[in-house]
């Protein structure tokens, strides 16, 4: 088996190996300034995940985990690129470093060009760039043939600039990183409770008492959040882990600002682990379900009849097809035992005030839809929706992905938010929706995009069929990157390429003789502002919003957008979006409060903007998961030494790896019964409706995880999930289960 050595989560070895990333990247001067005002109500917001913070008064001069740290280094490294950098290496010579040594390489510090054809990135000014870019746009012989992609570190203002670009222009095609991770909660919780986020605050998770996690592993991808689990356990709530590897996380958390966690001692976290088969959960939430529905009829005081009557639809389709459903088959493909789907049933009847976590194990399935409103079905049963202390809590894994939908980076905008948008901006906004993450690359590989323009993100590294996304990329004409740091879309995208490199979060943003701040939505809906304190890791530097307004007006003029105007004081950006965009009345006022302001949540009021004007119960079929002898099931997840597709290192303690990637995590009967030994190097082959991918010579790792299942990090395993395997409905790539075979390293190079 791995050699786990770590005890809890954590720990002094948290501290360390931030500080060791700063000593590396930013250098601890740097670090410590910019760490000393993270997640601070005069300070700035984490570039990495979207966990809340406390309100003000309540948060410790350290609010932050080892990973924001990391955030933090990385963005704030010391070391910049420039011209020099990219006139010693060509094309090709940038194309054979790893992702990880072309983030390492350092900051971006002033804008290169490199022409059709060309083998070298060249020197090239802002306006310059923005003329050449804007020029690229005018010309489209259809605006649809550009592509705005977004990844969830964008800003507010910067976000609803670059939509307002892209609907000036005429096209929805805004693929965004949600499109990859959370579309399918988006979609389960907008049809079922009429808002497609999150209905709890952090103040509830001091209520709760009990809090189910899904599919999610927050040591590594939300860790301050194992402090709020931590702390609630220790007041007695119920902590009920769901996922099919044992998660560190979720066992035990060494607090590192306490002695105790300093030392090394765990705090307890989870009171139940319950390791399903992976993409059991809705043949496990429907056996816990129907152990509900039958204590009901035993006792008659387990479902909140006044709420189902009052506020909710379909009850009685639900249960009569849960009726059909036997407990026998749920515990089968959960791979749970019917005690523990009873136990987990008691446990649910007990619990007063419910909160259901959950991340990308429960959204990256081709059902992901249906996992969603499967815990919406849960929560309605017992009224844990609209109540102090209960409600359901998709935790996001980038810091702004959820504002950035927010302010309308969406493919398919509503009428009334186009509608509302044309009032206020004297825009005609396009109505035809347009391309989401898996079209946008579909679209390029019929050559139908021109001009691919990226806010943040690393496309490439993130898209699944990776090897299908690059060779799509590279039929776009002029690809226009908007980063911080240097990633492998910048070398794969377009036959011209164009790299404007921005501010951090962590930088100071000088617009005329004023700082200027910009705002972000975390997971529980709370518009903060977030003012980076950093000197610029360059003099010339431009923040993201000054860059999309330069495009914006070389592209389509000052009028009726008035671009160069709105970004001499982002106060006239919230202006704007405060007349575009419901909820966020008195903008400039109310983010200047301390914590900022929440953006109204209907179902925390039992208010439902759905179909029926009610919270509406759902029926889902049992996903189908037949596997061929031979087949595993496996799921792509990240390392503890990574941030999405930046990778920070090659070590994943909390999983006892080190020094390596390519590793396939295994249970060790599945790998001696096919005749494989423990760190044999094996190829994984996915199998998709007869089309085959391989990823070859990974490690294979003995691990504790459900039979039948398997793991691999992404990117590396993302050429694996063919474009086409995604889920129902939101289209989110089906990364989370991949049908697979192993085989003994053929020793050919499949990537
Ligand atoms: S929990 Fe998330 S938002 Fe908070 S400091 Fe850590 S990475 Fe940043």
């Amino acid at each position: 088996m791995a050699d786990i050595k770590e005890l809890a989560a954590g720990g002094l070895r948290a501290v360390l190996s931030s500080l060791e990333y700063a000593r590396e990247t930013s250098g601890l001067k740097r670090s410590v300034r910019a760490l000393s005002l993270l997640n601070q109500d005069q300070g700035f917001d984490c570039p990495s995940c979207a966990w809340p913070d406390p309100a003000p008064r309540e948060r410790s001069v350290v609010e932050f985990c080892e990973n924001g740290a990391r955030a933090v280094a990385h963005e704030a490294d010391r070391r910049t690129i420039g011209a020099g950098f990219f006139a010693e290496r060509s094309l090709a010579e940038l194309s054979a470093l790893s992702d990880y040594e072309l983030e390492q390489s350092g900051r971006l510090a002033e804008p290169v060009f490199r022409e059709a054809g060309g083998e070298h990135y060249r020197p090239i000014g802002y306006e310059q760039a923005f003329e050449l870019a804007g020029a690229a746009l005018a010309r489209l012989d259809s605006p649809d043939r550009a592509v705005f992609y977004t990844s969830g570190r964008a800003s507010n203002e910067a976000a609803f600039l670059y939509q307002l670009l892209a609907r000036s222009l005429g096209t929805n095609n805004l693929p965004d990183c949600s499109n990859l991770c959370h579309e399918s909660s988006g979609k389960g919780l907008g049809s079922t409770i009429g808002i497609g986020k999150g209905t709890v605050t952090l103040a509830d998770f001091r209520l709760a008492d009990c809090i189910f996690v899904i599919g999610q592993n927050p040591g590594t991808n939300h860790p301050r959040m194992l402090s709020t689990l931590a702390e609630a356990r220790a007041r007695g709530a119920t902590i009920v882990s769901i996922n099919p590897l044992r998660e560190l996380g979720l066992v035990s958390f060494a607090h590192p600002q306490t002695a105790r966690g300093l030392l090394g001692v765990g705090e307890p976290i989870s009171t139940e682990y319950v390791q399903v088969r992976i993409n059991g959960d809705v043949a496990l939430l429907k056996g816990v379900m129907k152990q509900l529905l039958r204590l009901e009829t035993e006792h008659g005081n387990v479902l909140d009849r006044a709420f189902i009557a009052e506020h909710t639809s379909g009850f009685e389709a639900f249960r009569d097809a849960l009726e059909g459903v036997s407990l026998k088959a749920c515990a089968e493909q959960s791979g749970v035992p019917v005690e523990t789907i009873a136990r987990l049933a008691e446990i649910y009847r007990q619990s007063q005030r419910v909160i259901v976590c959950w991340a990308m194990g429960l959204t990256q399935h081709k059902n992901g839809v249906a996992n969603v409103r499967e815990i919406v079905n849960l929560l309605l049963l017992r009224g844990n929706l609209g109540r102090a202390g209960a409600g359901a809590c998709p935790v996001r894994g980038h810091s702004n992905v959820q504002g950035d939908r927010t302010v309308g980076i969406y493919e398919s905008p509503s009428e009334a938010f186009l509608a509302r948008l044309d009032r206020a901006t004297g825009l005609r906004s396009p109505r035809r929706h347009g391309v989401d993450a898996v079209g946008s690359v579909l679209a390029m590989e019929r050559g139908e995009v021109d001009v691919f323009l990226a806010l943040g993100g690393n496309f490439v590294a993130a898209m699944s069929d990776s090897r299908r996304t690059a060779q799509a990329l590279r039929q776009v004409k002029l690809a226009v990157h908007v980063a911080t740091k240097l990633n492998r879309t910048h070398l794969e995208a377009g036959q011209a390429s164009l790299i404007l490199p921005c501010l951090g979060r962590t930088e100071r943003d000088l617009r005329g003789d004023r700082i200027q701040f910009v705002t972000v939505e975390d997971s529980m809906g709370v518009v903060h502002k977030s003012e980076g304190p950093l000197e610029p890791a360059a003099p010339s530097l431009l923040g993201e919003p000054g860059i999309v307004a330069g495009i914006a007006e070389a592209a389509l003029g000052a009028e009726p957008v008035p671009w160069s105007e709105l970004v001499k004081d982002y106060d006239a950006i919230r202006d704007l979006i405060e007349r575009s965009i419901a909820g966020f009345e008195r903008y400039n006022e109310r983010v200047r409060e301390p914590g900022g302001f929440e953006l109204p949540n209907g179902p925390r009021e039992r208010r439902f903007l759905t179909a029926s004007g009610k919270a509406e119960f759902t029926v889902q079929a049992l996903p189908e998961l037949a596997l061929e002898p031979g087949q595993l099931l496996l799921t792509t997840i990240r390392s503890h030494d990574q941030f999405n597709t930046t990778i920070y290192g090659f070590d994943d303690r909390y999983r006892g790896i080190s020094g390596e990637r390519r590793v396939v995590f295994v249970n060790p009967k599945d790998l001696a019964e096919r005749g494989f030994e423990p760190n044999q190097r094996l190829d994984v082959t996915s199998h998709y409706q007869g089309t085959r991918r391989t990823v070859s010579a990974f490690r294979a790792v003995p691990y504790d995880i459900p039979r039948g299942c398997a793991a691999c990090y992404f990117p590396e395993a993302n050429p694996l999930v063919p474009l086409e395997n995604h889920a129902d409905e939101s289209r989110t790539p089906a990364s989370k289960s991949i049908v697979v075979t192993l085989s003994a390293a053929s020793g050919e190079a499949a990537e």
